[in-house]
């Protein structure tokens, strides 16, 4: 017995070591647990002994003082796990409304699933309409208090079983036990219906409504995260339809997964070389000379052809491809240039830049370094820029279009008039050209007014020393009358639709060499 007291004590005393090493875990690991049971046991049974038989004194005294200590240990392991359990509903609530938060219904909803496999039930997001309004103008505190009461207001329409969760800034999740498709609908309706009541908030009756996504178990997926990303699908298109709630089908996810195909293939197109470029040419009005061409860019997809601009740069702007697609253009663009000086074709190229060519700093640096390695004079090289690059930040424009033009790269204005912006920054960049969109020619020859503004805008392009091109001249007719007005040069198709590089050689031997400028 002696023996065996004194291994249990040595084991415990080891127990209480790993244990301040690891507090948390150690506070209910069993090891720790089995030794101070074990050890209360054996003092229990020496002190039973002691009733039967003769035990020394020492050993009685001893057995006492381990069951005072178990029981002063088992205090502490109790102390420690009610405040494991305060940690964890701490992390498990959302500070402003005290509802469970995300943590919340990560932890639970999974473990409802499992119990749920042969019932439905469903998940709804709800998201506040307007709430960022209330939030800008009434400030943070009024939204705040705004949500504490749309909490409320929606735990008092749900039933006890139910998982209401904040899961942050304006959006609630939901997970309703044992309730079908119509169910769903019926507590989304009845939710909407609750928050569409007034909320007094500080002396303000306020007004709230809110868009609800729905994904039912277990149709639309058969964990969380497969319901939640359908509910938050569902709950865009109740937004964008104003339809109040969603429920979430098929059609729904059809745009994003094409929308990732083709992201996807975007991203292939620009590292293998399927982008390339067509070449439309700037026609002089007065000496009927080609000056320079603008390079526009088009995608030669694998499955679906030649794509234009328009099927695909509003993706590569999204998802912050542009500037990636901007470097492949001007190295094809100055390397064709290479090809035509090589014969003797001194063709002034023109690159389009988009607005978000403004985030890049070093763009002016890298043009110069294609430039230069190529062994081509700056003025080889256009950048064609439309009035929103200038007006998204102008102390940037005029920063990186500053640059550019000291290294002697030329700048143009595209789609010249369709901007909202001012004029003033005509006078205060540094510009080469305008190109005046082709919605103010195309109408010119029927329209007085449109035929006044472009005579206008021509005379204003002189008067600032810059060079005035008419985009989208389709006819003859449009030619000449531009002519009269004194406009510089044309581009349209009425001289040639914009063309792979050898189709314009072609175009241009069949003018003549007469026609291209020195
Ligand atoms: P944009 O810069 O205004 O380019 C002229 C567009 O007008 C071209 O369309 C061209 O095919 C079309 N066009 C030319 N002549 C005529 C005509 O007589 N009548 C009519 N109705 N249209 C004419 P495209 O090639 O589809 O390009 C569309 C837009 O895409 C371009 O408009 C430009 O803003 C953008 N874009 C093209 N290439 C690039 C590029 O490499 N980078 C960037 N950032 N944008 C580009
Ligand atoms: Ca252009
Ligand atoms: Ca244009």
């Amino acid at each position: 017995m002696w023996s065996l007291g004194l291994a249990l004590i040595a084991m415990w005393v080891y127990g209480m070591g790993r244990q301040t090493q690891r507090p948390v875990v150690g506070a209910v690991a069993t090891g720790a647990l089995t030794v101070l049971i074990s050890s209360m046991f054996a003092a229990l049974g020496t002190l039973f002994l002691a009733i039967y038989s003769q035990v020394s004194m020492l050993a009685v005294v001893l057995a006492g003082v381990t069951l005072v200590i178990a029981g002063v240990r088992t205090q502490l392991a109790f102390r420690r796990l009610v405040k494991l359990a305060d940690i964890r509903h701490i992390a498990h609530t959302d500070d402003l409304t005290g509802l469970p938060n995300r943590r919340a219904l990560y932890a639970d909803v999974p473990a409802r699933l499992v119990k749920r496999v042969n019932g439905p039930s469903a998940l709804l997001l709800l998201d506040l309409d307007g709430f960022k309004e209330v939030n800008d103008s009434l400030g943070h505190d009024a939204g705040d208090l705004l949500l504490i009461e749309v909490g409320a207001r929606l735990a008092a329409n749900l039933r006890d079983e139910d998982l209401l969760t904040r899961l942050g800034g304006d959006e609630f999740a939901i997970f309703l036990n044992d309730a079908d498709r119509d169910d769903a609908i019926a507590v989304a309706v009845k939710l909407r219906a609750a928050l569409a009541q007034s909320f007094p908030v500080e002396g303000i009756s306020l007004h709230s409504s809110a868009s609800v996504g729905i994904a039912v178990f277990p149709e639309q997926g058969h964990d969380l995260k497969a319901l939640m990303r359908r509910a938050d699908m569902a709950m865009y298109r109740a937004k964008a339809s104003r339809s109040g709630h969603h429920v979430f089908v098929a059609e729904d996810d059809s745009h994003g997964e094409d929308r990732l195909r083709s992201l996807e293939e975007l991203h292939v197109a620009i590292a293998n070389d399927q982008l390339l470029l067509h070449y439309q040419p700037k026609i002089s009005m007065v000496t009927n000379e080609v000056h320079g061409v603008e390079a526009l860019v088009r995608w030669k997809h694998p499955v679906r052809g030649l794509l234009y601009p328009v099927s695909f740069l509003a993706l590569a702007e999204e998802a912050g491809l542009m500037g990636k697609l901007t470097d492949v253009v001007l190295r094809l663009a100055l390397d064709q240039a290479v090809v035509w000086q090589q014969r003797g074709l001194f063709l002034t190229v023109a690159v389009n830049l988009s607005a978000s060519s403004l985030v890049d700093l070093d763009l002016p640096e890298r043009v110069g370094a294609m430039i230069a390695a190529r062994g081509l004079a700056s003025s080889t090289l256009m950048v064609e820029i439309t009035e929103d690059f200038l007006m998204s930040d102008r102390a940037r424009a005029k920063d990186i279009l500053t640059r550019l033009r000291a290294g002697g790269v030329r700048v143009s204005v595209d789609d010249f008039g369709t901007g909202y912006s001012s004029l003033a920054y005509l006078r205060e960049l540094p510009l080469d050209e305008l190109k005046l969109d082709r919605s103010f020619v195309l109408p010119m020859l029927e329209d007085s007014r449109a035929s006044a503004l472009v005579a206008s805008t021509i005379e204003l392009a002189h008067s600032l020393g810059l060079t005035m091109v008419a985009e989208g001249v389709e006819n003859a007719k449009a030619f000449e009358e531009l002519a009269r007005f004194g406009c510089d040069q044309a581009q349209g198709f009425h001289m040639s639709k914009p063309v792979p590089a050898e189709q314009l050689d072609l175009w241009l031997r069949q003018r003549g060499a007469d026609v291209l400028a020195e």
